[in-house]
């Protein structure tokens, strides 16, 4: 289990985290979420023991986590770290890169478990190819994997499909996350995307103002987000007489007491983002097909 207790850091005089708290169970995976600037990579090199800590502490299962001032080296061998910048070795090949620390008197071993993390990452047809050749996006795969070769028991992982595009992030998150819960390795993730989080993380924490506002199940804290910051992270949102409700939790129907005069259709792909005036205010309605502007329409609320 991963405990972080009474945690309170600053770089400078200023805080940055206040009386932080939190525990994840082995095997587990935690999302780290909140705005730009939250904390969220600061949480992730304090677990690391990037920094000595002046208030609070963690703990790897029974280990103390120490700060430069305690080890000469920082890390640990059991946790690996992925930061937003990878640190790889530029004119090595991707294939050395991620065997780099596997040992070397175990070749046909090292061998093995390099291209099975190549796999992983869906870098079959780079697996040569130095990495100052590789874009941005494929060195953050290599840095996944090299993160993940010798299988720590514990990974922090910092935005670490931010640089993937599109078409790879879907299938590379499954992977990934489908082979920390088949090694049974803990993960905390810091994102600020919520498909990060949605089907992959066992619970999240909300970092806001320096504090955790929120830790829940991805499940729990969608259908009852409590707080606007937490609904506008999973989707559009209303705040319809002090209640949250999301795009799709109004319907456009014929008839209706609540009124609203259409600004503007937004394709979405799957619906239309309707957006519109309500009581001086701005609604956003899913609706299957574009509806013009200053057309009057009616809405209810669906429970
Ligand atoms: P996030 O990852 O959520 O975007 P960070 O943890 O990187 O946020 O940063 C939290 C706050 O700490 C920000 O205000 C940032 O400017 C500040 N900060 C981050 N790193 C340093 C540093 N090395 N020195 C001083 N301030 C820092
Ligand atoms: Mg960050």
């Amino acid at each position: 289990m991963l405990q972080v207790k009474n945690l309170s850091f600053g770089y400078t005089d200023n805080p940055v985290l206040k009386d932080i708290n939190f525990t994840v169970k082995s095997g587990e995976n935690l999302a780290i979420i909140g705005e730009s600037g939250s904390g969220k990579s600061t949480i992730l090199k304090l677990i690391f023991g990037e920094y000595d800590l002046e208030h609070g502490q963690v703990f790897w299962k029974n280990t103390e986590i120490l700060g430069p001032k305690h080890n000469l080296v920082v890390g640990y061998d059991f946790m690996k770290y992925v930061t937003q910048e990878f640190d790889l070795m530029p004119y090595t090949s991707v294939a050395n890169n991620i065997g780099k620390h596997l040992s070397r008197f175990y070749p046909e071993e090292k061998e093995k478990r390099t291209q099975e993390l190549i796999t992983i990452v869906e870098l079959d047809n780079f697996a040569q190819t130095k990495v100052k050749n590789l874009s941005g996006g494929q060195k953050q795969r290599v840095a996944l994997a090299r993160a993940l070769a010798k299988e720590p028991e514990i990974l922090l992982l910092d935005e670490p499909f931010s640089h993937i595009d599109n078409f790879k992030k879907q299938s590379l998150r499954r992977n990934v996350f489908n082979y920390l819960k088949e090694k049974n390795i803990t993960c905390v993730v810091a994102t600020h995307d919520k498909n990060d989080v949605l089907g992959f993380a066992d619970e999240m924490l909300v970092l806001h103002n320096k504090k955790i506002i929120a830790k829940d199940t991805p499940q729990n804290l969608y259908k009852n987000p409590k707080l606007p910051l937490i609904a506008s992270f999973f989707e559009e949102f209303n705040s319809v007489n002090n209640t949250i409700y999301y795009a799709h939790q109004l319907k456009i129907v014929d008839h209706s007491d609540l009124k609203a005069i259409v600004k503007q259709s937004y394709f979405n792909g799957n619906s239309w983002l309707v957006e519109a005036i309500h009581n001086e205010h701005l609604i956003y309605i899913s609706h299957p097909e574009s509806i013009n502007a200053d057309e009057m329409i009616h809405f209810k609320i669906l429970d």
